[in-house]
């Protein structure tokens, strides 16, 4: 039985009031157990404790998560951390595909060891959640976060790690009534046994994710018929990349990084980046990039011409991949995709569900159809319940309850924002709208962090509050590492803040360019894409730490980045700045004030 039970059994029998702790971390995923694993290299006397509410850690990739068919989406050696080789653990059954994709098992296996290896699962405690988070002015111990009526944990510092598919988002549809398992993708882990069932012959998934992608798929593979409903209004089919060769290392080449919009210019490269955005050669090699590579992709799954099959002709994307106008994913699956459409296994319907009732799901068209399941892949809310809307809308998570004042502030924030993403990428004008529908839907809410990290209200910059893995990244695992960092350092008081009228302006910058660059995902949480390394450089300087980890400018700009490159940040930034020998109450760098 693994030590974090045990703590739980003795908690059930001594009755506990309130726990106090240097920092609470909320969610033991990547984000989580890595700024864990940070805190206690720059601070080794930091009480900490890392709260979970699943039985084991690892989030998407837990034990309680992974199912048959669950594959990371790039090539391994993107996901390794530099603390623990995969040829470290001999003992970790790495199961590959046949297209070369590692198992989300093998890798949970893995990220199990790795969490053992830094020392980190003596902090964490499983199977606890966190009901409410409140904020308590004055009080050395700012944070309390309720477990239970009787039971909270009070912390001088917070670090939200919730990550990106916590909190599952439904279609408004009362399904009670439905005679089969109706589940959000979020728990296929847990429950796709249900769906194996041979009485259960056709199964319903509703949505375009690339989770739905991956239920469809595991459906088809395990011999149901699949009936895959897309709503007409929404983003449309996605399209999935086959990452064969080094396509996987593209997103990772600093060139590359150059070539494509970003706000994060200043990254010793500004000379590529004028040529590439504000040039006329440039922008015609943008272009060119971003239709050619649409076109390559057609081709390679013989989606164009006038000989395309008709029944894949509604899975066609409209906008190329690189404009995410849907979200795209890895071709990591032995089945193809495309063949399963063709052979009639899965069915792609562009429609509404509008109820379920019986074995029956009914359409906007008026359509019926039966089915033994129904699969919501409709992705994941951006909210966080267990912040209430006021706190939410001063830390800067998204609400579905602004005030109008707050509005206003930002829109004129993101208005000037929009003018400078444009100047500095001229190119985004020919970014397409994002879906209309998109802009209206209640639970639109945005994030408004300095970073991707910190709240910009100067309350909440007091070093006792940090969000981590509030986007996604081309690399998770690097992102982790430099976020991490740079939280930990924040909040000993280490990273030097702008005036905070400074920081909400580039807090709207970065948010709205890569919204503006990613229309299809202005409701999802940023996706640093083609930018991250622009952003890692950015970060790593202002941590006073090299940026530039490769030897030798061609290396640096032709090689990609893996978790390699970086080492142990944290270590090398201990190195530079020492420990923190007490962990103390927060004590940040204030922004300057707004005239300096
Ligand atoms: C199906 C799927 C496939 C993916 N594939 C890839 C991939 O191939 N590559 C990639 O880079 N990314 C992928 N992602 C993105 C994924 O989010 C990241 O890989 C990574 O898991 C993010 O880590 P995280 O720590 O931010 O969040 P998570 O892994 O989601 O961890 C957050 C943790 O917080 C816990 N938590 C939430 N609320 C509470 C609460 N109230 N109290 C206590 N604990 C709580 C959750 O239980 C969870 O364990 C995928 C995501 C999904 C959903």
């Amino acid at each position: 039985m693994e030590a974090s039970h045990i703590h739980i059994q003795e908690q059930a029998i001594a009755p506990i009031s309130d726990e106090r702790f240097d920092l609470i971390i909320i969610g033991a995923g990547i984000y989580g157990l890595y700024a864990a694993k940070t805190f206690l290299t720059i601070c080794p006397s930091i009480n900490l404790l890392v709260v979970e509410s699943l039985p084991s850690v690892g989030g998407v990739w837990s034990k309680d998560r992974v199912y048959p068919g669950l594959r990371i989406q790039h090539h391994s050696k993107f996901f390794e951390f530099s603390e623990l080789r995969y040829e470290d653990v001999p003992e970790i059954d790495m199961d590959y595909n046949g297209r070369g994709y590692l198992s989300g098992h093998s890798w949970c296996q893995y990220f199990q060891a790795w969490a053992e290896k830094v020392g980190v699962m003596k902090h964490v405690r499983l199977n606890t959640r966190v009901q409410q988070v409140f904020r308590q002015s004055g009080e050395e111990y700012l944070w309390r976060c309720k477990i239970d009526d009787n039971h909270s944990l009070l912390s001088k510092r917070l670090i939200i790690a919730t990550g990106i598919a916590s909190f599952p988002r439904y279609p408004d549809l009362d399904y009670s009534k439905f005679a089969g398992p109706v589940m959000h993708h979020q728990y296929f882990g847990e429950r796709h046994g249900e769906l194996a069932t041979e009485d259960i012959e056709e199964v319903v998934v509703y949505g375009s994710s690339k989770s739905s992608l991956d239920a469809i798929i595991h459906l088809a593979e395990a011999g149901k018929k699949v009936k895959w409903i897309i709503r007409k209004e929404g983003r449309g089919p996605l399209w999935i990349v086959d990452l064969k060769g080094s396509r996987s290392d593209v997103i990772l080449i600093r060139l590359v990084s150059t070539i494509f919009p970003s706000p994060y210019q200043n990254d010793g490269f500004s000379g590529l980046h004028h040529f590439f955005k504000q040039t006329f050669l440039g922008k015609a090699l943008q272009k060119y990039a971003y239709e050619k590579f649409g076109s390559v992709l057609l081709k390679e799954y013989k989606l164009d011409g006038p000989e395309v099959d008709e029944v894949l002709v509604p899975v066609i994307p409209k906008y190329s991949p690189l404009w995410n106008h849907n979200i795209s994913g890895a071709d990591n699956y032995d089945t193809s995709l495309y063949d399963c459409i063709r052979s009639g296994k899965i069915e792609m319907i562009r429609d509404t569900i509008t109820s379920l009732e019986g074995k029956s799901v009914t359409l906007a068209s008026g359509a019926k159809l039966t089915t033994g399941a129904v699969v919501f892949a409709t992705g994941f809310k951006t909210t966080i319940p267990f912040i209430a809307e006021d706190l939410a809308v001063r830390i800067g998570l998204p609400s579905t309850n602004y005030p109008e004042e707050y509005l206003e502030k930002w829109r004129l924030l993101e208005d000037e924002a929009d003018k400078r993403a444009y100047k500095a990428n001229p190119f985004l004008k020919s970014a397409p709208k994002p879906p209309p529908y998109l802009l209206s839907d209640p639970e639109a809410g945005k994030l408004r962090l300095y970073h991707h990290i910190l709240p910009t209200d100067p309350e909440f910059l007091d070093g006792s509050l940090a969000i981590l893995g509030s986007f996604s990244a081309a690399s998770t695992l690097q992102s982790a590492m430099i976020v991490s960092l740079w939280a930990a350092a924040y909040m000993f008081g280490k990273v030097e803040l702008p005036s905070q009228d400074e920081m909400e302006k580039i807090a709207a910058y970065q948010i709205r360019s890569h919204q503006i660059r990613n229309p299809g995902m202005i409701n999802d949480l940023p996706w640093v894409g083609f930018e991250f390394l622009a952003y890692s450089v950015m970060m790593l300087k202002e941590l006073g730490l090299n940026p530039w980890r490769k030897k030798g400018w061609y290396s640096e700009l032709i090689h990609p980045y893996t978790c390699q490159d970086y080492g142990d940040l944290a270590k090398e930034w201990v190195e530079k700045h020492g420990t923190v020998e007490s962990p103390g109450s927060p004590a940040p760098a204030l922004p300057k004030p707004a005239d300096s």
